[in-house]
C-alpha cells in the first residue's frame, strides 16, 4: 500500500512553517485523540499517521530528506526512522507535551487516562573516523560504545521475581490520584498519574540485584553502524533506539553518530571533488610522458601532453567523491607542477647552459590563454 503524503495528513502546504505544522498536528492529535473515539480503530489509525507526520515534519533533517525522497530517502541507510511502529504509548512518550495545555481547555479532559509515565533513554554520542576510501565506498563500522542496556536478569522490570510486587500504597493500585480543588467555578476534580508508582498501579518490594532496581545495567555494546558513501566531516547521522535503555522498560534514546574525515596522505578534499599536486619533470614537460595518480579506488596513469605547462589542471570526471544521496560523483583535479631541480651535477650543468643559448628555450606564452585570469581572481573570490 503507498504510504500516505506527510503534508496531505497534516492538511498543510510544503512550505508550512513548524508553527503551522505544530498546530495542524495537535488539531489532528485531538480529532482522533483515543480519549475521544474509545474503541474506533479508523480514528487510532488516523491518530498513528498524524504523529509518524509530526515526527517527520518537525524534524528539520528528516523533514529535509522527505521532501527530496519522500519515504523510500527516510527508510533508506543511516535514518534510523521508526515510521509507522509507533504504539499509543510512544506517541504520548514523544509529544506528550503537546497534548498538556490543549486538554486544559476541556477542564482535565484526557488526564483521567490511565497513562502510564513512559521513562526515555538518553542519546548516546560517537564520532567515528574514516578515511577518504571508506567516504568514497560507504562503510560498515563496528564500534564499542559503553551503553545503558535493560537488565537480562530482571528483563528490564527491576523486580526480583514476578512475586516482588505489591499494589501502590498511594493509589491503591489503580495508577491514578484523583484532587477535588475548589475553585471560582465551583468545585474541580483533576485525576492525574500517581507519584509513587508512575501509573503502573504497582510497587517492587523485591528488586534485582542485579540492577538493584533500576532495569539497566551498564555494558560495553559492539554496534555496527551502515555509513552511505559521500558524508563529510561533521554530518550527524540518527539511529533511532540504539542510544541508552530507559529505566524499567521505557524507550530507548538515539545513538548519533558525528562523522569525522582521516586526511588522506595525498589527496585533499574540496566538496565532492579532489585535488592532487602533480610534478613531473622537466623532459615529460617537454616531450610528453605518463604519471601515476593516486585515486581514492586506486592508482591510475594519466598521458601528459608534449608542451605542457606548469599549472594546467587536468579533470579526471568522476573519480572523486560519490554525492551523500547517491545521485552524481565529483571530479579529481590534478595540478600539474614541473619539476625543477634545485642542484646540479657539473654535467648537467653544462647542458642547461647549452639550452639557455636555444631559440626553444626562450618564453613565448600564448596570449590569448584566458585561463590564468580565471584562475588568479577565484583566489580572491
Ligand atoms: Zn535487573
Ligand atoms: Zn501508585
Amino acid at each position: 500500500m503507498a504510504k500516505k503524503d506527510y503534508y496531505e495528513i497534516l492538511g498543510i502546504p510544503r512550505n508550512a512553517t513548524k508553527e503551522e505544522i505544530k498546530k495542524a498536528y495537535r488539531k489532528q492529535a485531538l480529532k482522533y485523540h483515543p480519549d475521544k473515539n474509545p474503541g474506533n480503530k479508523d480514528a487510532e489509525e488516523k491518530f498513528k499517521e498524524a504523529a509518524e507526520a509530526y515526527e517527520v515534519l518537525s524534524d528539520d533533517e528528516k523533514r529535509r530528506v522527505y521532501d527530496q525522497y519522500g519515504h523510500d530517502g527516510l527508510s533508506g541507510s543511516g535514518f534510523g526512522f521508526r515510521g509507522g511502529g509507533m504504539t499509543v504509548e510512544d506517541i504520548f512518550a514523544s509529544f506528550g507535551d503537546i497534548f498538556e495545555d490543549a486538554f486544559a481547555g476541556f477542564g482535565g479532559f484526557g488526564s483521567s487516562r490511565r497513562t502510564r509515565r513512559v521513562n526515555k533513554g538518553t542519546n548516546l554520542r560517537v564520532k567515528v573516523k574514516l578515511t577518504l576510501q571508506e567516504i568514497a565506498n560507504g562503510a560498515e563500522k563496528k564500534i564499542k560504545v559503553r551503553k545503558y542496556i535493560s537488565c537480562p536478569a530482571c528483563g528490564g522490570t527491576g523486580a526480583a521475581d514476578s512475586r516482588s510486587y505489591t499494589d501502590c500504597p498511594t493509589c491503591r493500585g489503580t495508577g491514578h490520584v484523583t484532587r477535588i480543588t475548589t475553585t471560582f467555578l465551583g468545585q474541580m476534580q483533576t485525576t492525574t498519574v500517581c507519584p509513587t508508582c508512575g501509573g503502573e498501579g504497582k510497587v517492587i518490594t523485591h528488586k534485582c540485584s542485579s540492577c538493584y532496581g533500576e532495569g539497566i545495567i551498564e555494558k560495553d555494546e559492539i554496534i555496527s553502524i551502515n555509513i552511505p558513501a559521500g558524508v563529510a566531516k561533521g554530518m550527524q547521522l540518527t539511529l533511532s533506539g540504539k542510544g541508552n535503555a530507559a529505566r524499567r522498560g521505557g524507550i530507548p534514546g538515539d545513538l548519533l553518530v558525528i562523522i569525522d574525515e582521516e586526511s588522506h596522505p595525498e589527496l585533499i578534499r574540496e566538496g565532492n571533488d579532489l585535488i592532487y599536486n602533480l610534478f613531473i619533470s622537466i623532459p615529460d614537460a617537454i616531450m610528453g610522458g605518463s604519471a601515476e595518480i593516486p585515486t581514492v579506488d586506486g592508482q591510475v596513469k594519466i598521458k601528459i601532453e608534449p608542451g605542457t605547462q606548469p599549472g594546467k589542471i587536468l579533470r579526471l570526471r568522476g573519480k572523486g567523491l560519490p554525492e551523500v544521496n547517491g545521485y552524481g560523483r565529483g571530479d579529481l583535479l590534478v595540478n600539474v607542477n614541473v619539476w625543477i631541480p634545485k642542484s646540479l651535477s657539473r654535467e648537467d650543468m653544462k647542458l642547461i647552459e647549452k639550452l639557455k643559448e636555444s631559440d626553444s628555450f626562450t618564453p613565448r606564452p600564448d596570449k590569448d590563454d584566458r585561463g590564468f585570469f580565471e584562475r588568479m581572481r577565484s583566489y580572491f573570490k
